[in-house]
């Protein structure tokens, strides 16, 4: 039995598992990730997010590689139960209904229950009920009905339950920073105030925590000042704070969450630096991101931690310990992972990929930052190191967010450069990219690859994936990777530190990263195995041993949550 909660946790996503379709990306994964370590460490957590009852989409490619999307139909009564507690709110005049369904985590020593929010019921409008249907779709009415219904309606929802004595509102992300609105209206309600005061928003502040996870501006969510008071019922409670929410008097999502936070971090060290530039008057803090190792970890791998780990997976710093795995054991568990892979790709693309040609794994949202296509920059090039230097192949996967045109420009144009060097390289683009891809491909792949523009990558957490399951990372320097790269230890960097200083160029990156596959992986996978393998044990050791969700909430907890 699970102690009270005094920790709720608030993501607009969360990724319980593969196939609930209740996450986009690695904002998502990482919620769950965090969800699923409270349940191991016995954290008193309770999570709230909302149903997304057609997912965010099925990703459709046609021959060229353009995308269409599919709402993702799924049967919730299948995976989650539905709690009896209802709860309403108001949007403009409308009174909204919701409900909400159970998902329960269970750890090493305990379970986490997560809630999610539907308001798909008989006694709300068409309109209404639709609200809780998509992941990111809509417009920006849409999009700020939603977060009423996470921020204000997931706090009354928790009320409900019976949650009444929570210590910590953790939001990931600003999309749940409107849980502050009703905290304020609690607090000014106990206190007997009509209206927010500074005394309310100081008690307010003592109980937030705030992560961004957004290193660019325009990646805040931000509303006009008049839809806020259209939709948000008895708004002018606020109108002597509402400076305090307000940025470019617009209603800014992060902007709230940051003037009523206790604790504010971005998720690596370079992305608290650009936060702290980009918000001087909050203190930022930094915890880097990680993953949950069991989680991640290939079937071929956990047997071989249970064999010279026991106990790793209630420790998961004891990963360290890997380095006294002998070699071969450690290629044949990554063959076995990479069997898998290969299986997966040649069964559902018509590439006939071999186990003994190394492969380049690419799994991202296709988004131009990205750049998934700095790669493929050179096909000359490619053709030259593939027929003179050593063979390899490459698999990617990612989807476009559907109003990102450039994002789905990008996956075509992959498309293409697949058909004119099909003679020579065998490249596969596999459509759905959904947790279940991810760890097939994090762990069955030779390296990672990742190219993004600096700053803009906050973290990133496949690489961390792909290291625990002993597959270096060979990627630009930014998020995460500025502090798991260990050149020729952990894996392989392109380009330098400082390369957030100067103005990106796909072509200079693309070039220094032909360099290195030539000079140095290309030789070391084909005539130098031991010293490769060598390297993928220590990616294990010092990357995976540290970049995992158990140091990362440890961390919150000593930080934050005390
Ligand atoms: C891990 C994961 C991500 C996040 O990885 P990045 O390195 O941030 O791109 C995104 N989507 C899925 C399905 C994942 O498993």
């Amino acid at each position: 039995m699970s102690s009270e909660p005094i920790i709720a946790y608030f993501s607009m996503e969360i990724g319980v598992q593969s196939d609930i379709p209740t996450y986009s990306g690695g904002l998502g994964v990482l919620a769950g990730d965090t969800v699923r370590s409270a349940a191991d460490l016995g954290i008193p957590m309770v999570a709230i997010s909302l149903l997304a009852r057609k997912g965010y989409f099925h990703q459709t490619l046609d021959f060229s590689g353009w995308q269409s999307e599919e709402p993702n139909i799924w049967v919730i009564e299948n995976y989650f139960t539905e709690v009896n507690q209802r709860v309403s709110i108001t949007i403009e005049t409308r009174t909204v209904h919701i409900r909400c369904w159970k998902y329960t985590v269970t750890g090493n020593s305990d379970q986490v229950s997560v809630y999610f929010l539907d308001t798909d019921l008989e006694e709300n409008s068409e309109q209404d009920r639709r609200l809780t249907d998509h992941l990111y779709g809509g417009d920006n009415y849409y999009r700020l009905c939603q977060e009423i219904i996470l921020g204000i309606g997931g706090i009354l929802m928790l009320r409900k339950l019976g949650y009444t004595d929570i210590r910590r509102y953790h939001m990931n992300e600003g999309h749940a920073s409107l849980l502050i609105l009703e905290l304020l209206k609690e607090e000014a309600y106990r206190q007997g105030d009509k209206f927010i005061l500074d005394k309310h928003r100081d008690e307010v502040r003592k109980i937030c925590i705030f992560t961004t996870h957004t290193p660019v501006p325009a990646g805040h969510d931000q509303f006009a000042m008049d839809l806020f008071e259209r939709l948000v019922h008895e708004s002018y409670v606020y109108k002597q704070c509402k400076d305090t929410f307000c940025f470019d008097n617009r209603l800014n999502l992060t902007y709230l969450a940051l003037t009523h936070s206790r604790y504010i971090n971005g998720v690596a060290k370079k992305h608290k630096e650009i936060t702290q530039q980009m918000f001087g008057a909050h203190q930022i803090d930094s915890i880097t991101n990680g993953v949950h190792t069991k989680t991640w970890a290939s079937e071929p791998f956990s047997l071989l931690f249970d064999k010279y780990i026991p106990g790793w997976q209630a420790d998961y710093s004891s990963l360290r310990y890997a380095l006294n795995i002998p070699l071969d054991d450690i290629w044949n568990s990554h063959q076995a992972a990479k069997k898998r892979l290969l299986e997966c790709v040649n069964g559902a693309t018509n590439s006939t990929m071999s186990m003994d040609v190394m492969t380049i794994g690419f799994a991202r949202r296709a988004t131009h930052y990205k750049h998934s296509d700095l790669v493929l920059a050179d096909i000359n090039k490619l053709k030259e190191l593939h027929n003179r230097i050593g063979n390899f192949q490459m698999i990617f996967s990612g989807k476009a967010h559907p109003h990102d045109m450039a994002g789905k420009e990008l996956i075509q144009k992959i498309f293409r450069i697949k058909e004119l060097l099909a003679e020579d390289i065998k490249i596969a683009y596999l459509p759905n990219y959904s947790m279940e891809l991810g760890k097939l491909l994090t762990s069955g792949s030779d390296i990672w690859l990742n190219t993004p523009q600096p700053p803009l990558e906050a973290s990133g957490t496949s690489g961390m994936k792909a290291a625990l399951n002993g597959v270096p990372s060979f990627s630009i320097l930014d998020g995460w990777w500025l502090e798991g790269c260990i050149e020729n230890v952990t894996g392989w960097a392109i380009g330098e530190r400082d390369d957030a200083l100067h103005t990106f160029d796909p072509k200079l990156y693309a070039q220094k990263l032909y360099e290195k596959l030539q000079t140095t992986i290309l030789p070391k996978y084909y005539s130098d195995r031991n010293s490769f393998i060598n390297i993928m044990r220590h990616t294990i050791a010092i990357n995976g041993s540290f970049f995992n969700t158990e140091r990362m909430l440890n961390q919150y907890i000593s930080k934050a949550y005390y």
